[in-house]
């Protein structure tokens, strides 16, 4: 069952997805050659603590026989599609690295993602970075109320294949507010007209995961990194967003 959220905790909401937004903002800045993926994630747990939030990711239960999550935020460099675990991997000029956070404050969840170009990338991956990003703003657009849902999967889809790049299917956008993960699921794929109709108060994640190369996907031997099958790029952005009485407001916006 899909909950609306009331006006309070709406607020609740827009305070937890500013705070994401604004690590998330930081986080993006601070990619640089050379840093490696575990000091970016030092960098989130910082800024994440001085909000006086906390991690939605760091020990949050995954697959059977997976460790709980260990890093505060995820971040996946290149054929990395989702759920890189910070560590020892340098970013490196013409890196595309995607950063995802998630944050608790009173009790509400922010949840955010994007990718960044470190300095100059090739032409085509610029272009996959740029044709995410769109299918994520055309999903938002279809978020108004009285829409269904699998508008805004259609919508994200479409952007996608107008980019001449694929979705991926394995994972997918999800309900948010008070847990990590709540109906409805969002997927980046579907055809129009089906699904739950959309209300004001509905709060949910839209995050295209895009490829390059083929759709298909694989999770390496930590269980958590989701990579490329045929590994080239894949980007990644997502933001809250909460159905208004008309246009979605969206909660992550920095
Ligand atoms: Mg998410």
């Amino acid at each position: 069952m899909i909950v609306c959220k009331n006006d309070s905790e709406l607020a609740a909401m827009r305070v937890s997805g500013r705070i994401a937004a604004r690590v998330l903002q930081r986080l993006a800045a601070a990619v640089a050659p050379g840093l490696t993926t575990r000091e970016l994630d030092e960098l989130a747990r910082e800024l994440i603590r001085a909000a006086g939030a906390t991690s939605a990711f760091l020990g949050y239960r995954g697959a059977p026989g997976a460790v709980p999550f260990p890093g505060a935020i995820c971040v996946s460099v290149n054929e990395e599609v989702i759920h890189g675990i910070p560590g020892p991997r340098r970013i490196q000029a013409g890196d595309l690295v995607s950063i995802d956070v998630g944050v608790q404050f009173e009790g509400f969840i922010g949840d955010t993602a994007t990718t960044v170009m470190v300095g100059a990338v090739a032409p085509e991956w610029e272009l996959l970075a740029a044709t995410t990003r769109h299918a994520l703003e055309a999903g938002i657009a279809a978020a108004r109320a009285g829409a269904h849902l699998s508008d805004v999967s259609h919508a994200v889809e479409q952007a996608v294949m107008a980019g001449n790049c694929r979705v991926v299917r394995e994972f997918v956008g999800h309900g948010v507010g008070r847990e990590l993960h709540e109906e409805p699921q969002v997927p980046n794929y579907g055809r129009p007209g089906h699904g739950p109709v959309l209300k004001p108060g509905m709060t949910f994640c839209i995050e295209p995961m895009v490829n390059l190369g083929g759709a298909a996907v694989e999770i390496l031997a930590d269980r958590w990194t989701v990579v490329t099958r045929d590994r080239r790029a894949s980007a990644h952005f997502e933001h809250t967003i909460a159905v208004g009485p008309a246009d979605a407001e969206v909660l992550t916006r920095a």
